[in-house]
């Protein structure tokens, strides 16, 4: 197997083991054998990841470019409600048809730059709705770990490529935990970043004031690197901020003493499985270890959480999606006596049950009678939740939480109660309503051997401590198991 970091990647490239070329080729070789299994892929790019490869290899042959590009040669694999010129864009949805973008996502125009070879388009929960990557109109992805399990959602594509080793990064999105609670279910390293912090420019809106792009990899250094890479003010979009960079690589360094740790103690109560306890509690034993103080802190609104992000995220797509009309975008329903009855067909054919359910609960939550009881009550727990976080970060520079409540459950497990299968996201989607960053780590396993991960929460900006963090309690406890099917 090849040594599955950027790091080794730039090694062997660099000094000539391998041609980006044969990197390349074993990324997709991996993604086209494994997508039988796992189903992680809804494109893979042969011809554009070839060409690319081999323009990059004339590079360093006739070292006629910038060949310490931070990504150079590096396989890349994106979800597929970002867009990346060349492949389709699907949501993983029927209702874009084949629609193909004719434009990159400022974060993929970024990677590029950087060398990056992107490989393909990963499946996901369509319009990112879900935890389990059931909602796809293609099929859920299968985890690695155990495939009669769920990857998680909404990017689970993504989550099982990094972790079948099929790339050393991915690109997904997250609204309420979709980049995290993957990472967890499939034992990888998932950063959210702060609200503006990467352009969402070419990232398909869900729930437009929540959605942040993330990324997967198997190391805070890898996630660290290609954070540097697509962080950053993009005058595509306005809620990107002009916050300076770090160089987080550099940032990882540096020890822990001193820091504090906040640890909500009500979040380890009910509904959470024993095993992601023991596991996070042991975690934060680590982080004591390491020299952290260890401090409780409360987020008093926490418990009103997924209430409020459910009124807001479905109440934000249903006018998102309404954009999705037969006539802008792919798909448009054969037969229709007229316009509104081809909206009609359009819509009632191209959507999928989950994201029918989110666009009448949202349009409910907006309706006039409802709308000061449901979306602006909404609002207003939002500042409250975001006000806990600001007094939580008076006491400690980080919190810890588990990331989901359980290990990675049984495909169709919860699909018939979508009210639990909401609740996957009680401790992520917390994070996006206050907009600071969140990530996920690999912390153990259980005892039939699926991951589980902790969660580190950060004040606004402040992903290089969190990346600092993960690599301290990477060094002191290295997560090396690997899944069941995994490239080789
Ligand atoms: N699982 C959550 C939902 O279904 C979060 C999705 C996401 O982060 N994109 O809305």
């Amino acid at each position: 197997m090849v040594p599955y970091g950027i790091e080794s990647i730039r090694e062997r490239i660099f000094s000539r083991a391998s041609s980006v070329q044969q990197v390349a080729n074993h990324a997709l070789e991996a993604a086209e054998s494994l997508n039988e299994t796992l189903n992680a892929f809804l494109e893979i790019d042969r011809q554009g990841a070839s060409s690319c490869a081999e323009q990059l290899d004339r590079v360093l042959d006739q070292k006629a470019g910038d060949v310490r590009l931070p990504l150079f040669g590096v396989p890349i694999a994106i979800k597929d409600n970002i867009c990346v010129r060349g492949m389709q864009t699907s949501c993983g949805s029927r209702i874009l048809g084949d629609y193909h973008p004719p434009y990159d996502a400022t974060a993929v125009e970024r990677l590029r730059a950087a060398g990056a070879v992107l490989i393909g388009k990963t499946n996901c929960d369509e319009f990112a709705m879900g935890s389990s990557n059931e909602n796809s109109a293609f099929g859920p992805v299968r985890n690695p770990w155990d495939t009669e399990r769920v990857p998680g959602g909404s990017s689970g594509g993504s989550a099982a490529a990094v972790a079948a080793r099929i790339v050393p990064v991915a690109l997904g999105s997250d609204t309420g935990g979709s980049v995290r609670q993957p990472a967890a279910l499939c034992g990888v390293v998932g950063l959210k970043p702060t609200y503006g912090r990467v352009s969402r420019y070419g990232l398909v809106a869900f729930g437009s004031s929540l959605d942040q792009i993330g990324i997967f990899g198997l190391s805070a250094r890898d996630v660290a690197r290609v954070l540097g890479v697509i962080a950053g003010r993009d005058a595509h979009d306005a809620t990107s901020a002009a916050v300076p960079v770090p160089d987080y690589v550099e940032e990882l360094k540096g020890e822990l003493k001193g820091m504090r740790l906040g640890v909500p103690r009500a979040l380890f109560g009910e509904g959470l499985d024993d095993e992601v306890r023991r596991s996070v509690e042991s975690a934060i034993g680590v982080y004591r270890e390491l020299g952290a103080e260890i401090v409780e802190v409360e987020l008093p609104h926490a418990k009103y959480s997924i209430a409020c992000y459910y009124i807001i995220a479905t109440a934000e797509a249903s006018s998102n999606l309404a954009r999705y009309d037969g006539v802008r975008y792919g798909f448009r329903a054969e037969e229709a006596d007229d316009l509104i009855d081809m909206y009609c067909r359009t819509r009632d054919q191209g959507f999928g049950p989950e994201v029918k359910r989110r666009i009448m609960l949202g349009t409910f939550v907006l309706s006039s009678g409802y709308y000061d009881a449901y979306y602006r009550k909404a609002q207003q727990v939002r500042t409250l939740i975001k006000e806990d976080f600001r007094r939580a970060f008076e006491r400690c520079d980080a919190i810890v939480t588990p990331t989901s409540p359980t290990p990675a459950f049984l495909l169709g497990e919860k699909t018939g109660d979508p009210l639990t299968m909401y609740l996957s996201d009680i401790y992520t989607c917390i994070v996006n309503l206050a907009g600071v960053p969140g990530i996920s780590v690999p912390c153990g396993l259980s005892s039939i051997g699926l991951p589980i991960g902790m969660q580190l929460i950060g004040r606004h900006w402040d992903e290089a401590l969190l990346l600092k963090l993960t690599h301290a309690y990477e060094n002191a406890r290295p997560f090396t198991a690997l899944p069941r099917v995994v490239a080789n």
